[in-house]
């Protein structure tokens, strides 16, 4: 029997996509920090992080968190250099 894989949806681009695949983050106090494995989080695509599609994924996150384009712009930064430069 196949193993089964989770599948999330990006909130940017709305991809159905391998949970493995996908950044797991959270909205706190107006930041946008690593999932604590307390409330509710969201996914994101490595695609979405590293991309060109930059308004859309500036437009998904203040839907979500509420928070101004600079302060989105600056942690999706923060996180693009952790996720692809380890
Ligand atoms: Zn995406």
């Amino acid at each position: 029997m196949a193993k089964h894989t989770p599948i999330r949806m990006c909130i940017s681009c709305k991809e159905r996509i391998k949970q493995s695949q996908l950044i797991r983050l959270q909205c706190k106090d107006g930041e946008i920090i690593k999932y604590s494995y307390k409330g509710r989080s969201f996914y994101l695509c490595k695609d979405c992080l590293n991309c060109e599609k930059e308004q859309k994924l500036v437009k998904s996150l203040q839907r979500y968190c509420k928070i101004d384009k600079d302060s989105i712009l600056k942690m999706v930064e923060t996180h693009k250099e952790k996720i692809f430069n380890g």
